[in-house]
């Protein structure tokens, strides 16, 4: 009978002794992945193509064309929350189940928005590498209270971000169709916004938390950026297919917005010759939102959970 488990995430080896203790007590056998990077599409298949009931997936890609080609595969668990990189659908056409680590990652990536309208209103990255380059030189940044805080996207991360930005005295509104927790805003005094455009003017500085999905899908470009204030700022801490990044780039040479900062790209890594990294007025972390002590133990506890409530259902 199959029973291996493919674990792809780099950051699970820190926590792994618990988590495979509890995968092998089940009888199952773990292959990990030990190229130090995300896998390929191939590399998956090759590992996981026969043999494999689950897999424990990180930010490696798992199309159609790959699902199809894991024979075993009962289950999928994804070590952390946005399944963007999982054919979902397919997924269920082929009676594989999936599921995520909600809640565990929420409070690390909410720290972190707060942290880059910080960095990026301050100019902390750009005024630190000037100093340790001999430069005594400073740049003149903005205050964040009484600021207008506009987040798209109102779920677990886009809650924390609201609550401690509402501890700093920022007015804090939040546009998501699909919000119901009423109780939330009056609790926090958070506002709701119902007209987006509304959002793009008035916002000092807007942050997304919302999913990629075909709709949202670079939503942010160059007719966005020219209604928002030019002194605005953009926090993207959710995926960087949300924003046009040509657009970005446009709007950032031309004082259409005054900065952004993201923790997320297109393509990760960016190139070497990517022009946003160019810019003072832009920042980028290497999508370390989630990664934390408390998060990465947080997620690998609930992803190895997961994937053992499903296999053993
Ligand atoms: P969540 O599902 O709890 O919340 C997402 C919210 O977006 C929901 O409330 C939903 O109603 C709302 N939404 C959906 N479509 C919308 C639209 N068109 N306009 C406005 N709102 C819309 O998810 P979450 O845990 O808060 O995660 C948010 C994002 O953060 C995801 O994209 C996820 O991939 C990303 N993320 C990034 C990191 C990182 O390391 N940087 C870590 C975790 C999650």
């Amino acid at each position: 009978m199959s029973n291996k488990i493919l674990i792809t995430p780099k950051s699970f080896k820190a926590y792994k002794d618990k988590a495979y203790l509890m995968l092998r007590e089940n009888g199952f056998e773990i292959i990990e992945n030990t190229l130090g990077r995300t896998m390929t599409e191939d590399e998956i298949i090759e590992c996981a193509g026969e043999g494999v009931v689950g897999i424990i997936i990180g930010i490696d890609p798992l199309p159609a064309s790959v699902l199809e080609k894991c024979k075993d595969l009962k289950a999928i668990s994804k070590y952390g929350v946005g399944m963007d990189n999982i054919d979902l659908n397919r997924a269920k056409e082929l009676g594989i189940k999936v599921n995520n680590a909600v809640g565990t990652n929420n409070v690390s990536v909410g720290e972190l928005a707060i942290g880059l309208m910080f960095a990026i209103g301050r100019n902390i990255p750009r005024n630190t590498a000037d100093v340790k380059e001999g430069r005594w030189d400073r740049r003149i940044g903005v205050e964040l209270t009484d600021k207008k805080l506009g987040l798209i996207g109102g779920g677990l991360i886009g809650k924390e971000v609201a609550k401690r930005a509402i501890g700093l005295q920022m007015k804090v509104s939040i546009f998501d169709p699909y919000f119901t927790d009423e109780a939330f805003l009056t609790q926090y005094g958070i506002e709701r916004c119902y007209d987006i455009e509304e959002l793009y003017k008035e916002s000092d500085i807007i942050s997304l938390h919302l999913p990629v999905t075909k709709d949202t899908k670079e939503f942010m470009n160059k007719d966005v950026f020219s209604k928002m204030k030019s002194s605005a700022l953009l926090i993207n801490t959710s995926r960087g297919e949300l924003v046009n990044e040509n657009d970005l780039y446009e709007a950032l040479v031309n004082g259409e917005i005054a900065g952004a900062a993201q923790d997320v790209f297109s393509s990760e890594p960016p190139t070497k010759e990517e022009k946003l990294l160019t810019l003072d007025n832009f920042i980028l972390t290497s999508h370390i939102g989630a990664f934390t002590n408390e998060a990465v133990e947080k997620m690998v506890l609930t992803s190895t959970q997961n994937l053992l409530d499903m296999l053993l259902a």
